[in-house]
């Protein structure tokens, strides 16, 4: 990728977006049929959950049991809706779906709902996942949810999102897992992610979550934090009251400590290539943390070339950055006795680890290589009380993407369902969830930040 920048340098704004969201700008794309992203909005801590009541639609006990914690939460709750009223949310409780005749009710009523959402609104549903002993009934009413949500995330406008968690087999509708996933796609934290599923694979544990500072007393380690996503990653992990190791390359040392400094960490000039990475990492997080809670795996590189004209350097280099060192870390963290506490792995992967991309074959065989390896240590590391999970940016505004000629770049940043590029922050927030207590059972998961791309996948 680029050579390095600064840290705090890397706000790459999107001008078209900031033009046509007011005055002149906003008036001409309206005339023009241009697309008008909106101006989503982004999490702060002590910010409401969402903006507006929580409309709850379903008749089962799981539906009574989601509303009675969501007021809890201290949120305005709805069973039915009053005409006019806006909202904020609504949550599509079909957890006993049977056949799908059951669908047309509630969703008649989440349409007719949908005129009154707010901007940035959310759309979401809870439903059980699809099993292979499912009799064909059941299994067809619960795949339809998936096109249903899918397709609703691609209808909705002003930066509101439709996305769903799903219950693996025997995990209630408020499972301590599900309502994690729950909370982080009703808040701001998941902004750039539409149309997409978090599993909750385990019942979880209910544990006492400050919910402005989920990673209290927690110590996490990010790799490639010099700079870029993993910049924002170190920041909104501290943000969220971790301790953090930042590593990057020796060549990025200045930025690391940098931001170090900025955070209150402590960095590791380190290359995630040697054999003694992980030993290196566990060290460091003992001796000066005394433990070690939540690895991501964020250093990644790309080294594109058309299959026909790549070299085995090229191969090589992308393999080893992006996989075969996340493969070795991993056996030594799951080795270690520091590394037992709840412990949390969360790989950075890509959208083109998932559709493929042109120029890509290295890049997108570490990527998806990452998705295979996060769905086979899933079960390894639950032995432990564990979670390993992966999120799958896709056009996300950093170096790499500033450097794509600009009408490919304005192509690329367009063509999702919220028409515009990811921050690097979107990718840290869904980072944060996937590395909180509350989100114990969430875990074998693949988690796109795209915005719904509309290619691919
Ligand atoms: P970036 O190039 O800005 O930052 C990557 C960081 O990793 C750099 O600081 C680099 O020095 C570090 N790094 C590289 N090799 C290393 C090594 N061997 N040891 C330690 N550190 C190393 O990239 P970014 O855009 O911030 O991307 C971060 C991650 O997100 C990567 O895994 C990338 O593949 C992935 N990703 C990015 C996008 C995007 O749109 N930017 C999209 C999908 C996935």
């Amino acid at each position: 990728m680029a050579a390095q920048k600064p840290a705090q340098q890397n706000d790459h704004p999107d001008k078209y977006t900031e033009f046509v969201s007011r005055g002149l700008g906003r008036d001409l794309a309206k005339r023009l049929g241009l697309p008008q992203p909106a101006v989503l909005r982004r999490y702060t801590p002590g910010a409401p959950l969402v903006q507006g009541p929580i409309l709850v639609v379903g008749h089962t006990e799981g539906s009574d049991a989601v509303a009675s914690v969501l007021l809890s939460w201290g949120q305005d709750v709805r069973r039915h809706a009053t005409p006019k009223e806006k909202l904020g949310a609504v949550v599509l409780v079909l957890d006993e779906l049977a056949h799908p005749d059951q669908l047309s009710a509630p969703l008649r009523e989440v349409g007719a709902a949908l005129r009154d959402l707010n901007r940035n609104g959310r759309i979401i549903s809870i439903s059980g996942q699809v099993r292979s002993d499912d009799a064909p009934e059941v299994a067809a009413a619960r795949n339809a949810v998936d096109g249903i949500m899918r397709s609703l995330a691609k209808e909705l406008r002003a930066g509101s999102t439709a996305n769903g968690v799903v219950l693996a087999n025997g995990v209630l509708a408020n499972a301590p897992s599900a309502l994690s996933a729950l909370r982080f796609f009703l808040s701001a934290r998941s902004a750039f992610v539409d149309g997409q599923f978090l599993t909750a694979a385990a019942e979880g544990t209910a544990v006492q979550q400050d919910w402005d500072k989920p990673l209290q007393g927690r110590v996490a380690v990010v790799t490639g934090a010099a700079r870029g996503i993993g910049a924002a990653i170190a920041r909104t992990l501290a943000r969220d009251g971790a301790r953090v190791v930042v590593v990057d390359v020796p060549a990025a040392g200045d930025h690391l400590a940098a931001v170090a400094n900025e955070i209150h960490g402590t960095a590791l000039q380190l290359d995630i290539t040697v054999t003694e990475a992980g030993a290196r990492i566990l060290d460091h997080a003992a001796q000066r943390h005394g433990r070690l809670d939540i690895v991501v795996h964020n250093a990644g590189i790309t080294r594109d070339k058309l299959l026909a004209n790549m070299d085995p350097g090229r191969w090589d280099s992308v393999i080893a950055v992006n996989i075969a060192a996340q493969l070795r870390m991993n056996q030594a963290f799951l080795a270690s006795s520091h590394f037992t506490d709840n412990p949390r792995i969360i790989s950075v992967s890509s959208t083109s680890g998932i559709a493929g991309n042109r120029g890509q074959t290295n890049y997108a065989a570490s990527k998806a290589g990452v998705i295979g390896m996060v769905r086979a240590t899933a079960p390894l590391l639950s032995g432990k009380g564990g979670t390993v999970n992966a999120v799958a940016p896709g056009f996300i505004e950093t170096d790499m993407t500033a450097k794509i000629p600009f009408a490919t770049r304005e192509v690329a940043r367009r063509l999702n369902s919220l028409q515009q590029g990811g921050k690097p922050g979107d990718v840290a927030e869904a980072i944060a969830f996937f590395a909180s207590e509350a989100s114990d059972g969430v875990t074998g998961n693949v988690l796109r930040v795209c915005g719904q791309n509309l290619v691919g996948q």
